[in-house]
């Protein structure tokens, strides 16, 4: 008898760190559901990308921040791939402007806390209850839940407030739910990318190269890649961090050094 591969959700799979994650799980294994909110191509190529690697993969629609979405996002991925082992929590947003903390405005914070924090707190939620409920009928086994979040965590910008603020609240998320979820067998992690080179650093990319290339920025002066992170959460989607839960894998180039 064949055991049928792991499920994996990736929200925000169709393009930069999303999606190498989501290749690096086909190739860890995985079926993958591929979330996207706007851009389906994207989503498409990905799908096509983990079925040349032999693994199933179905593009979802969701914007995680609504919360009949975020049902849907589950139900279809149950309904088209089967129990989920492995919740990625990837999505996010950058301010569309960065502007002073004296001045930027409540509609971006909003829209920043709703998408990057209130989003995947929820959608964990109700994965991990159906997880609950999955593995103790022996449909699944160890599941996991994975959430990107970012130095700005704990690293202060004056011009995007809004994004630290909802990092930092991502990060105590997995916390809190690491705490809650252990005792049910479902170990929480946080992978804490630093600078990373995607679409969305793109628009301060000249700026970043001089601070890499040029400065002191990162120890290791190179930009980050986006499988440089894949790479931390396969190894966390494989098992090789049975005995931890609540962790913090940095994935920065140093960056939270202090050098003097
Ligand atoms: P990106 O290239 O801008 O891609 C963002 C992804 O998130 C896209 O797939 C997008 O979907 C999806 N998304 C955005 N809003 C969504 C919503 N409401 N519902 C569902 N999906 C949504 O960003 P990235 O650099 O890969 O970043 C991925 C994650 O890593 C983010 O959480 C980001 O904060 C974090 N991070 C990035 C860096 C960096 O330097 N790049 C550093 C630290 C942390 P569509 O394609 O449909 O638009």
């Amino acid at each position: 008898m064949t055991t049928k591969p792991p499920v994996a959700v990736v929200t925000g799979a169709g393009r930069g760190i999303g999606r190498s994650i989501a290749l690096g799980l086909a190739k860890a294994n995985f079926d993958v559901a591929v979330n996207f909110a706007h851009n389906a191509e994207a989503a498409a190529d990905t799908c096509e990308e983990i079925s040349r690697l032999g693994r199933r993969a179905v593009p979802v629609r969701a914007d995680i921040s609504d919360a009949n979405d975020r049902a849907g996002l589950i139900s279809e991925t149950e309904n088209r791939l089967g129990p989920v082992t492995l919740l990625v929590n990837n999505a996010g947003v950058a301010p569309a402007i960065r502007a002073d903390v004296l001045e930027a405005t409540e509609e971006s914070f909003d829209r920043l806390v709703h998408t990057n924090l209130k989003g995947p707190y929820f959608l964990t939620q109700a994965v991990a209850t159906k997880m609950i409920q999955w593995q103790r009928a022996g449909l699944i086994q160890q599941p996991k839940i994975v959430f990107i979040t970012s130095v700005s965590a704990f690293a202060p910008s004056v011009n995007r407030g809004d994004y630290c603020v909802s990092k930092a609240g991502l990060a105590m998320a997995a916390k809190v739910f690491a705490a809650r979820l252990a005792g049910d067998g479902i170990g929480v992690y946080e992978v804490q990318p630093g600078v990373i080179q995607t679409d969305m650093t793109e628009k301060v990319r000249e700026q970043y190269d001089r601070l890499i290339f040029e400065g002191n920025l990162l120890p290791i002066k190179r930009w980050g890649q986006p499988e440089d992170v894949a790479q931390a959460v396969v190894a966390v989607a494989e098992g090789r961090f049975a005995y931890s839960t609540g962790i913090t894998i940095v994935v920065d180039g140093g960056f939270h050094l202090r050098v003097l």
